[in-house]
């Protein structure tokens, strides 16, 4: 074992449905658009682009309950429905035809975005990074086991806040399918069991306030349900 000079951070992990036991997290992939957004496919067929890719801490991810805080830095905080991938064993350049058999589960996640920050870093050719990888930015839902659900290909991905409808698609609506997405990444990286990815929004993505109610989820996989505290000093005193 082992001995380091503080104590090492807690494993940041997830509820598995079913299970008393938890998915160990290592790391977070975010698939960029996976759906046809109107602003994309205006007047024309849409094209698929090749995916691109960006990351999470391990220690962005939360469970997808009770309240959240408003994160500092943004006047447009956005939550992203997405299905979350959970990889289950390692590989590397893994073909199409074998890229199921590394998933481990799916769930449904919120891909929190601080919207304005991510508009400048774009408009100024930087990293999303900021925009992206803040404290508690991937609220996910329980891991589903494949042994349990198989892998679905379709179900209503879906949005709420406060109880009105902001997204709603269906999985068959990914431009990327969930064996391409894998395979993808693992030309990129050897994925390892604990790696989540995080797999595209639909449409309908606008900003949240102190107060919401975000309620989400994937038919099938699962629902969330989150309230964004009323005051950012309000939340942290029990961090
Ligand atoms: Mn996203």
């Amino acid at each position: 074992m082992s001995q380091y000079v503080f104590p090492e951070l807690s494993q940041p992990s997830l509820p598995v449905e079913g299970d008393g036991r938890r998915y160990p997290v290592a790391r977070v992939f975010c698939l960029g658009r996976n759906y046809w957004w109107p602003d994309a496919t205006a007047g024309k067929a849409p094209e698929r682009e090749p995916p691109f890719f960006f990351m999470k801490p391990s220690h962005a991810v939360i469970d997808a309950q009770g309240e959240l805080n408003y994160p500092p830095l943004t006047e447009e905080f956005c939550p992203e429905i997405e299905l979350v991938i959970a990889i289950g064993k390692s590989g590397q350049n893994i073909s199409v035809e074998d890229a199921l058999e590394y998933v481990w589960g799916y769930g449904a996640g919120l891909d929190l975005t601080r919207r304005d920050l991510q508009m400048a870093a774009k408009e100024q050719g930087r990293p999303w990074e900021g925009s992206k990888a803040f404290d508690g930015s991937a609220p996910i839902g329980a891991i589903v086991p494949v042994s349990k659900i198989g892998h679905p290909s379709t179900g209503a991905v879906w949005l709420k806040v406060n109880g009105v409808d902001r997204q709603r698609s269906d999985l068959a609506n990914q431009i990327w399918s969930v064996a391409e997405v894998v395979s993808h990444i693992s030309r990129s990286v050897q994925l390892n069991p604990g790696d989540l990815i995080m797999t595209g929004t639909p449409p309908g993505v606008e900003g949240i306030q102190r107060g919401d109610t975000v309620t989400a989820g994937i038919d099938g996989i699962g629902n969330l349900s989150v309230t964004i505290k009323h005051s950012f000093l309000e939340g942290n005193n029990n961090v």
